[in-house]
């Protein structure tokens, strides 16, 4: 069996043509546009390139959006101040902070400060708790996109075992409890697998999904896996390659080539989870905006 390729990048672009037909109506029949606000404390380069990123999608769709840039040495009560400014201007229905954050700065306690109801990004501990108790929640955006690509390529996980390899707060575990949601697009059985597992592959062998964000390279390799499964690679990780001009090429946590002699269907990286998760943040901004309207 060779398998299906679940391209991230082709059902991100076709949610993200769904939304601006969207959009367009919310402005057009409600006169309504959805905004994010976006901070970025310092000048991390790889920061710089997600804001960047994020700033291009809400373009493309129709979000306002506006990135505020502050100084690396900027304290931690002026960023708290910046925020509840955001979360009492009505044009902003998204505030994301982007992280990491200085180390002077507690992320816990910005996460805290962003309205729940404005907090896209799902990881403010009211959002967390919802998710996990099945009440609306805003999905974190990794995640959230992983489960529309299952979905959205035809492998519904219901009823289905998956195994989650990695038990993060941004990934691993909302990526459980999203799947075990007694809801549609979900109804799954979930195991989740990390360091403290002795043997992962126990429990691979048995999945008919296997979703992998450990973040590190070969985690999942063939013998670890069932023939026909389906296989999502959320790992993002740098491998040295001389012989390109970066120095270094982007594997995910999975044995790609290996593993897609087996699978039925499988997520390649890059072109695989990375366009969904921006775009499940311009999901979620629009969610926000509309639920203004009542
Ligand atoms: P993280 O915070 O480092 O968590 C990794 C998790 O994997 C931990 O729970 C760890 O277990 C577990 N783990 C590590 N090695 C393992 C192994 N050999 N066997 C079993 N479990 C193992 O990472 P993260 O933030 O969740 O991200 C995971 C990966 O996804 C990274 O490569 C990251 O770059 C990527 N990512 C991609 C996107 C995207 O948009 N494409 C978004 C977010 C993250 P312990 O808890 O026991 O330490």
């Amino acid at each position: 069996m060779v398998a299906e390729i679940i391209s991230g990048k082709e059902i991100a672009e076709s949610i993200r043509a769904e939304l601006k037909d969207e959009i367009a109506k919310l402005k057009a029949e409600k006169n309504l546009t959805p905004g994010l606000g976006v901070i970025l404390v310092g000048e991390d380069p790889a920061s710089q390139v997600y804001v960047g990123q994020k700033s291009k999608g809400c373009e493309e769709v129709g979000i306002f959006e506006e990135t505020i840039r502050m100084p690396e040495d900027t304290s931690e009560q002026t960023l708290l101040d910046k925020i509840n400014e955001l979360n009492n201007d009505p044009k902003f229905h998204g505030i994301l902070v982007q992280l990491p954050l200085p180390k002077h700065i507690d992320e816990k306690k910005v996460i805290n400060t962003i309205s729940p109801e404005k907090d896209v990004d799902g990881f403010h501990p009211v959002n967390v708790g919802k998710l996990m108790i099945g009440e609306k929640a805003f999905l974190p955006c990794t995640p959230h996109g992983v489960q529309q690509m299952l979905i959205r390529s035809g492998n519904d996980p219901a009823g289905k075992h998956v195994v989650v390899v990695g038990r993060s707060n941004i990934v691993g575990k909302p990526m459980t409890n999203i799947l075990l949601q007694k809801k549609d697009g979900a109804n799954a059985t979930v195991t989740i697998c990390h360091t403290g597992t002795p043997d992962i592959s126990k429990f691979t062998k048995e999945a008919d999904i296997v979703i992998a964000a450990a973040g590190r390279p070969n985690t999942i390799t063939a013998d670890m896996v069932k023939d026909g499964v389906v296989v999502i690679d959320v790992g993002v990780n740098r491998v040295d390659a001389p012989e390109t001009k970066r120095g270094f090429r982007l594997v995910g946590d999975v044995d790609f080539e290996a593993v897609k002699e087996k699978a039925k269907a499988i997520s390649p990286v890059p072109g695989g989870v990375g366009p969904m998760t921006v775009t499940m943040l311009l999901v979620n901004t629009t969610e926000s905006a509309k639920r203004t309207l009542g």
